[in-house]
């Protein structure tokens, strides 16, 4: 069906320049895309009309982007896409547990933007992270059988909770995990355990992956939210 019926999008933005360049990226590569400037013009198209994803800005004049998304999440499971201003707001976003599938700071570029929406929709339409063709790329091989994964084709030597945080982290490259999920990802007793103990699992496993490759940061920091692995 994705492939014969174009995606359809709602851009919730109030800044008709942002909003017309990020139709204008959407359009070219094949997605139909169309635009609101308030959360309530916003409420009353998701009711009218089916879209596959809403691109929410956060500074909306009617009410702000995470007050829409309360209200979107109450009657609807569509994917939303979160426009921020400031790298604060990142935290709320997600941090907030919002239900955001995706966010991007501004200033972005159009080609990033789109680039990420793609990805999401790749992701959504269950495309297997293992699957040929998307995943070969990536230098982490995951060995189930063997509680083992290979980095650049080096077995790693790691410790059960280091083979479980880099597993989560290796399933979606770019995904960015909250530390609640990463909690719950790695540990037997997500209550016993500490935000820091995730910090210093990272710490080991970046030294780990150093040690394969110096030149390269592989783990990269949401500050105040969590970490995702690099796309490469
Ligand atoms: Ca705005």
């Amino acid at each position: 069906m994705s492939e014969i019926t174009p995606k359809s999008i709602l851009i919730v933005e109030d800044e008709r320049a942002i909003a017309e360049t990020i139709l204008f990226a959407l359009e070219t590569e094949g997605f139909q895309g169309e635009r609101v400037g308030t959360a309530r013009e916003a409420l009353r198209a998701l009711e009218e009309r089916k879209f596959d994803l809403a691109i929410l800005d956060i500074g909306l004049p009617d009410q702000s982007g995470l007050e829409l998304c309360r209200s979107i999440r109450k009657s609807s499971q569509i994917p939303l896409f979160f426009l921020t201003a400031r790298s604060e707001e990142i935290d709320r976003v997600i941090g907030l547990e919002m239900g955001a599938d995706d966010y991007i700071a501004k200033p972005f570029s159009p080609r990033e933007l789109t680039a990420r929406i793609k990805a999401l929709f790749r992701r959504m339409d269950g495309v297997n992270p293992g699957a040929p063709g998307e995943k070969s790329k990536s230098p982490f091989r995951v060995e189930e059988e063997f509680a083992r994964i290979r980095f650049l084709n080096a077995p790693l030597e790691l410790t059960a909770t280091e083979f479980r945080l880099l597993r989560l982290l290796a399933r979606r490259p770019g995904r960015v995990y909250s530390r609640s999920e990463i909690l719950e990802a790695i540990s037997d007793h997500p209550d016993m355990s500490l935000d820091r103990t995730i910090d210093s699992h990272v710490k080991f496993l970046r030294a780990k992956l150093k040690k394969v490759d110096p030149d390269h940061e592989w783990i990269v920091t949401h500050r105040g939210f969590g970490y995702a692995l690099a796309e490469g």
